[in-house]
């Protein structure tokens, strides 16, 4: 049986010395971590979603609000709390929360996000200085989650074979280039890729973010891999799973995160350390992570 990969005790070891953290720069320069969430429309995975990032920031001591629109909002509306929320002092991280209303684009509103803001590391500014391995910028959430992760287990990652199935902008594709920088050997698989199990079957790491519950298989995956599974799926009997059959990954992999109580809440810490990163440089001080 594998070794269950607890992200809630990771993600509040962490959230614990983030909290320290914000009142040391508190204390040091009067700046409290402030963090913004714009959320458009009524999507109720989206309202629990922000709830939880709020209850988290102000758990840690950081101001938080949540400003929320309309579906019918107008795109000069939102633009128009963006630049405000760009400008405003006492925030230091802005979340655009998706998805949004099909009429607004999320590109555009993405990018008018002050990249030194962009606490979801969603604008092209900072997308392109991952891919670019350029320092600086800030990573997306779930996959700098998975990143801490990873980095419990493992003293160094060079030279490990990762898998990642799902490549969007949000998950896949920076999760991708983050390992690449750690020197891993790195593939990405999609809705199209043929013969995903003989892929899987080359990992030893595999990350999966595809939407589509239990659907990697445990006879896919390589004997003692490490499993992260980043899906969050509703069954129609109400019970949450993940993208990856865990009874019978358990079997196979070296260790594994349940879902829930694996990925998600090192995303959610991840938001918080990429806002007291941003408070931090606001205030000209050094980030000590
Ligand atoms: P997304 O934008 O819908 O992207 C899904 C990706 O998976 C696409 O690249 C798609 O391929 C690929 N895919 C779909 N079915 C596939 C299959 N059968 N085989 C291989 N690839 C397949 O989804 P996302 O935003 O990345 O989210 C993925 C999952 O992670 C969802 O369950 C979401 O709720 C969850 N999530 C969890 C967290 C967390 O904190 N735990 C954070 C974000 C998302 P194509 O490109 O070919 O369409």
């Amino acid at each position: 049986m594998s070794r269950i990969i607890d992200g809630r005790t990771i993600a509040e070891d962490l959230k614990t010395k983030l909290s320290t953290l914000a009142q040391d720069l508190e204390q040091k320069t009067g700046v409290i971590p402030g963090l913004a969430i714009l959320r458009v429309g009524e999507d109720p995975a989206s309202q629990l979603y922000v709830q939880r990032k709020g209850l988290s920031a102000k758990d840690v001591g950081y101001h938080f609000e949540e400003h929320v629109f309309p579906a019918w909002i107008s795109p000069d509306m939102l633009e128009a709390k963006i630049a405000e929320l760009n400008q405003a002092p006492h925030i230091h991280g802005i979340i655009l929360q998706l998805p949004l209303p099909p009429q607004l684009d999320k590109f555009h509103f993405l990018s008018r996000i002050d990249p030194s803001k962009d606490v979801d590391g969603l604008h092209p500014l900072n997308a392109g200085k991952l891919f670019q391995g350029l320092p600086g910028g800030f990573i997306a959430c779930t996959p700098l989650g998975c990143l801490t992760l990873l980095q419990t287990l493992y003293a160094s990652l060079e030279g490990l074979t990762v898998g990642v199935v799902g490549c969007s902008l949000l998950v896949g594709r920076p999760m991708a280039m983050l390992m690449l920088q750690q020197d891993c050997t790195v593939w990405m698989a999609h809705s199209k890729t043929q013969n995903l199990p003989a892929l899987c079957e080359t990992a030893d790491i595999l990350i999966v973010a595809i939407g589509n519950p239990q659907f990697i298989q445990g006879e896919w995956i390589r004997k003692g891999a490490t499993v992260l599974d980043v899906g969050i799926n509703r069954l129609t009997s109400g019970e949450i799973v993940g993208d990856v059959d865990f009874l019978s990954a358990q079997k196979r992999a070296g260790a594994i995160t349940p879902v829930p109580g694996g990925v998600g809440p090192m995303t959610v810490v991840s938001l918080l350390r990429n806002t007291l990163e941003a408070a931090f440089r606001y205030a000209g001080q050094p980030f000590p992570l």
